[in-house]
This record gives C-alpha cells, structure tokens and sequence, in this order.
C-alpha cells in the first residue's frame, strides 16, 4: 500500500460503551506515528448508561486490550455471570436456565444431548442442567474460575460479567486515552459530506472542526452520521421482537450476590435483574402496545427486590439493524448500528464483533467497496442470527396474555423455522458460519421452552445403555462436586476483586 492512502485519522463520534470500546481497540493503530485516533462524546447528551450483562466472549475482547480482569471488576462494580434464569418465560411458575458452558461431554462423536434424549425415552429423569457445570454453581450460588486441569468427566465453566455501564466507559475512556486516544467535548452540529457522499468533517457547537478519513459512528440511536447524514435507512425488526420500550431503575444490593441475571416474564414484556456489587440493576422491557409507560413503571417498581434507588427512566426503541454498518466511509457501532433488546445481553459482543471485523478489514483511503460490502455481509448474517435466537425465546411461550398470544401466533423468518424444525424432529443443530450461539445454547433455550423432539439421533441406538448410563452418573457427580467445591460468588468477588469503593460486599 503507499503510504499516502494510509488511513492518519479515524474520528470516533461518541462516548458510550460503543465509543470508548471502540477508541480502547483502535489505540494500537496510533502507535505507528502515523494514524491518529479522536473521539469526540457530548457530556451534556450523555450515555444511554444501560448494558450491564454481558457474554462470554468479553474476555477475548478485555485479554486482546491486556487488561487485568480483577482490576476490570473492581473498579466497574462487576461480578460474574454464569447465564441467565428465564422465569415465566414458557408459562408463569416455569423456570429454566440458559448457561454458559457445554452440557456433558460427546460420545464417540454423538452429541451429549441426543444420548441424553435417549435415556429420558428410556425413564433416566435427570435433568438437563445436571451436567452444566454452570447451572450447578448458579443453583448452589458459587463460583470459581475454571482450573487449568479441568477436565475429564467433566464440562468446562464458562462465564461473563455483570457491570456498571456507565464506570465501565469511564474505565474504558481512561485505557484509551492512556494509549493515545484524544478526546474532545463537544456536540456535532454539522456533518460536512464531500461530493461523492464521504464524511470529511465534523463541525461542533463549539465551532470545532475535526476533518478525518475514517469515521466511526457511535453516537447510539440518533446515528448522527450513518443515519442523519448518510441516510443510510433501516431494517425494521418490530413485527418478530415486538418489544420498543424499556423502563430502568436501580435498587439497593441484595444478598445473597447471585452470579447471574434473571429475566422475568411479565404480563407485556419481561424484567432484568442483574446484581452489581453495590446495587442491582433492574429494568422492564415492555410493548407500548399493550402497556403504558405508568402501567410498565409501576410493574417494575412492584417487582424489585430491594430499596428503589432513583427516578424510573424509560428509553423507547425500535428493534431492527442499519441497512449498511458500513456506508462510505462511516462504520456504525451500537446502537447506532440496529438493537435488539437486551435479551441474551448482545449488544456489546455486537460492538465487539464489529471492532474485530473493522481491524480485519481495515481499509485504506481507498475503501475498496468489496471489503466493506464483506464487512456488511457478516455482519447482517450475525444480527440475523442474534434475532433468530432472540425470537425462537418469545415465539415458543405458552403464556395467556394478549401480548404473549400475539408472539406465539406470529410468523417467524424461514431461518429461524427451519433450525427450529431440525430441533423438533430428532434434536438436530448445525452452526452456520461462526453463529454466536451455538448447540448448548440453543438446547437450553428450546428445551427451557418446552420444545422437546420427537426423536433422538438414530446413532444413539450403536451405544450400550447401562455404560453410558453409567458414563452419565460420573458426569453429573463430577459436576456436582465440582460446582460444591467451589466458594460462595460474594466470596470469591471480596477474596479477588472487591471494589476499591466499598468495603463490605
Ligand atoms: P450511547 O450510550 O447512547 O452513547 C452515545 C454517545 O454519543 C454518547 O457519548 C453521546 O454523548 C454521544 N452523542 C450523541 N449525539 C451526539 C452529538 N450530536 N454530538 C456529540 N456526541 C453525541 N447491551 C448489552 O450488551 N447487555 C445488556 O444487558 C444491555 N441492556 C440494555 C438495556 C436497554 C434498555 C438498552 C436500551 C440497551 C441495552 N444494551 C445492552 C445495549 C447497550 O446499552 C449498548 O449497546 C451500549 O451501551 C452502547 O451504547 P452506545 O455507546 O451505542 O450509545
């Protein structure tokens, strides 16, 4: 590449979770001399300040910036996320868990959950989750990072976090800038648009000017540059994630600090409770459909488990994505880029997905059109497949409200209808193409559902019962013994990564 089309200035726009995770990743481009890195966020707008669950994946993201995961935890009030209890969610006094993790270990190349398939055909009631490490330790309350020498009869843990958004931008801010990211406050009054539709500056209130080749569109749901510069239009998801309000409010910690979210299934929509070492965030996703504001507020409120902590505040948005991430030369980040409510805690990952994809295609000052249309290719196929997932939980409910009734009567993407027909037949899953969430996944949450297949893989039959009978009891008491052995989660957050702002957890 000559160096005259290197890209010298990347302009992020906003200073959300979005942005700072963006600016955090993209300091490494300024150590070359030659590439500079601007982040431009408007104190008086401020941050959506919601997104506090997050997956497994973070840690690739946190290990890529080098950073020290007890010191992370500590200074964003986080603690550890083992998946998510689904309450209500099949019909009211129903509960399951989506873990993290996989279920049991595969047999001779058979997937763990066909042999379990079988043996409940055959009268072996064991439940699922008894061979999820991370179920059993959420049950029990406990947690311990995986051991190097795991293994054996045993499926490995895996786990995320909980967090405070809005420390966790701080947290970020100050990581970026530490590595040569400039920050400028201020609000973007002007987006200037060369002839051939390019960004080439950004004019501030302030009468600031910031010129640059690349820009990066996080300034969440205005899009004020993909969307009211760029136009760039956007693909409407409401008629499968029916969802367009939320309503948030903390409230004071509660013990015992459990290690995952739950989702609640309420009479329009669902309630998050997600456990922060000094307080609880709560919040109601709802359809403005079938509830008002008061009523959704109301039902919050009625719901916390501990001391409301401030003003509700309700956010309305539009689930679906940006017909383009990348347009020009504009990528969109967040909530910029589409939503799709807080469900399975996607949004982040999203950003992060985004941020990999962007370093492996990073262009030149020539934006070769092939390499963005690929950059906008994957990520269409991954929001998609977010969604499927995201609707497969709200189209499998068996619930008698209105709101619930219209989402097991609505019609679902082919996509979606397919995997949900493989599952259905003989429990058959295939990941497509670097799909997020793959078989356990999807098993815990169309089993939780109460899809259960009418068949298990023919190659079950070739296996002994009485040995993988056997093979299956030192699984579940590996599991349990595991998971017993391990501390109490507030435990293991005080022993390790305890906020340097309180002193009891
Ligand atoms: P924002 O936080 O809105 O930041 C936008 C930034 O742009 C701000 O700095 C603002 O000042 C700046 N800005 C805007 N306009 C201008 C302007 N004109 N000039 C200058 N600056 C400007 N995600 C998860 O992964 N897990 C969750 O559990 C989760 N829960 C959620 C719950 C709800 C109800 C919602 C709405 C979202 C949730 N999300 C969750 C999504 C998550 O909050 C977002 O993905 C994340 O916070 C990123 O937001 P953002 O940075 O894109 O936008």
């Amino acid at each position: 590449m000559n160096r005259n089309d290197q890209i010298r200035h990347v302009v992020i726009a906003g200073g959300g979770t979005a942005g700072w995770m963006a600016a955090a990743a993209l300091s490494r481009l300024t150590g070359n001399g030659i590439t500079k890195v601007t982040l431009v966020e408007s104190d008086e707008i401020g941050i959506v300040g919601v997104g506090e669950a997050t997956i497994p994946p973070i840690k690739t993201f946190n290990a890529m910036l080098g950073i020290d995961e007890n010191d992370f935890l500590s200074q964003t009030e986080g603690t550890f996320k083992l998946g998510i209890e689904f309450d209500g969610w099949l019909r009211p006094s129903h509960s399951y868990l989506h873990p993290f993790g996989a279920y049991g270990h595969d047999i001779n190349g058979i997937r763990f959950h066909q042999i379990w398939l079988k043996q409940c055909q055959s009268g072996f009631a064991v439940p699922f989750g008894a061979f999820n490490l991370c179920t059993i330790a959420a049950k029990l309350n406990r947690f311990a990072r995986p051991s190097r020498d795991e293994g054996g009869a045993m499926p490995p843990l895996d786990y995320a976090f909980h967090f405070d958004a809005a420390l966790y931008a701080r947290y970020l801010s100050r990581y970026a800038q530490r590595f040569g990211v400039s920050r400028i406050e201020g609000k973007i009054k002007h987006v200037e648009l060369r002839e051939d539709g390019f960004i080439s500056a950004l004019q501030l209130e302030n009468d600031l000017r910031i010129s640059g080749d690349l820009f990066i569109d996080c300034t969440g749901f205005r899009g004020v540059l993909i969307e009211q510069a760029l136009k760039t239009g956007y693909e409407d998801w409401t008629h499968w994630l029916p969802c367009d309000r939320a309503a948030a409010v903390p409230s004071g910690r509660i013990d015992p600090l459990l290690p995952y979210t739950r989702s609640t299934a309420q009479a329009a929509g669902w309630q998050w409770r997600i456990p922060l070492q000094h307080r609880t965030g709560n919040g109601l996703v709802f359809c403005s459909g079938y509830i008002s504001d008061d009523e959704a507020v109301a039902t919050l409120i009625r719901n916390l488990d501990g001391p409301q902590l401030g003003e509700p505040r309700v956010i309305p948005f539009r689930t679906g994505r940006r017909k383009l991430a990348w347009n020009k030369n504009c990528v969109a980040l967040g909530l910029a880029a589409g939503f799709m409510e807080p469900l399975e805690s996607t949004s982040i990952h999203l950003v992060q997905a985004g941020i990999s994809k962007l370093l492996a295609l990073f262009p030149s000052c020539n934006f070769s059109a092939l390499e963005r249309d690929e950059y906008n290719r994957l990520t269409a196929l991954q929001w998609e497949q977010v969604r499927d997932f995201l609707i497969a939980h709200y189209k499998l409910n068996r619930r008698e409200e209105p709101f619930w009734r219209a989402c097991s009567d609505m019609g679902i993407p082919e996509t979606l209808r397919r995997k949900l027909g493989l599952f259905a037949g003989s429990g058959r899953f295939f990941r497509y193409e670097d799909e997020l969430f793959v078989e356990p996944s999807w098993t815990a949450v169309l089993l939780g559902q109460g899809l259960i297949p009418e068949n298990y893989d023919p190659l079950v039959d070739t296996m002994n019962d009485s040995e993988l009978q056997r093979i299956m009891m030192n699984m579940m008491s590996a599991v349990r013994h595991a998971a017993e052995n391990m501390p109490a989660h507030a435990d293991f957050i005080r022993r390790n990564c305890a906020s340097t702002r309180i002193k009891e957890i």
